[in-house]
């Protein structure tokens, strides 16, 4: 497989945001959304192992796992990957919503996928497919730039039934104020969450 980095910090996303995790980002992505905040993940990583991979993360204290990109269901050995991180500890896998995550069902792991709104440019790419193979230990995340964006997430949460958990997240530069109030006004039963290690430490690679 192709990886970005490995690194160690908190999860700043959904609803595992705060615990200290193991990150480990795989190289090249199908997308190219508007506000991707992982651009350098485009293009090529350094070529691992499976076993190298489990090595290295073996060096960390927690055994609390995110496998991320780009995206990481590109890799042909991610699910070897994730089966053998699940035997070692918790695992998440954050998937864009354009990959069939038929494979990902059956693997003892979180599944975060993304819906895409309108401002990422990518929403015609989602498969739809996917919303009703999420199960209540799953979470699906809506990045909300706009209005647009909010009715957008809406509509699709409205025509679909899905059962993980709904997360509405400012996109970068927009405030989660005004989300929040929305929400709240509108009485929605979904999660507002910021990008919590953007908060920390800012927008920069490794944390
Ligand atoms: S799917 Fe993720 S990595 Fe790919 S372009 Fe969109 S935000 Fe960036």
């Amino acid at each position: 497989m192709e990886v970005t980095e490995i690194f160690y910090s908190l999860q700043g996303e959904g609803k595992e945001i705060g615990r200290p995790t193991v990150f480990i980002r795989t190289s090249g992505c199908n997308l190219r959304c508007e506000w991707c905040d992982t651009q350098y993940a485009w293009g090529r990583g350094s070529r691992m192992q499976v076993s190298e991979v489990l090595k290295k993360v073996k060096g960390f204290p927690i055994k609390r796992y995110c496998v991320t990109g780009g995206e990481p269901m590109l890799q042909k050995d991610a699910m070897e990957l994730i089966d053998r991180l699940a035997d070692m500890g918790d695992v998440s896998v954050e998937t864009n919503g354009s990959i069939d995550i038929t494979p990902l069902v059956s693997a003892k792991a979180m599944i975060s996928m993304d819906y895409k709104t309108p401002s990422s440019g990518m929403e015609s790419r989602m498969l739809d497919d996917n919303l009703s193979l999420l199960n209540k230990n799953d979470q699906i995340k809506f990045v909300i730039a706009d209005l647009d964006d909010y009715d957008f997430a809406l509509d699709i949460i409205d025509e679909n039934d899905i059962a993980a958990e709904i997360i509405f997240q400012p996109e970068g530069s927009s405030p989660v104020k005004t989300l929040a109030e929305r929400v709240v006004k509108d009485g929605l039963d979904v999660r507002v969450l910021p990008q919590l290690h953007k908060n920390i430490w800012g927008d920069k690679k490794g944390v």
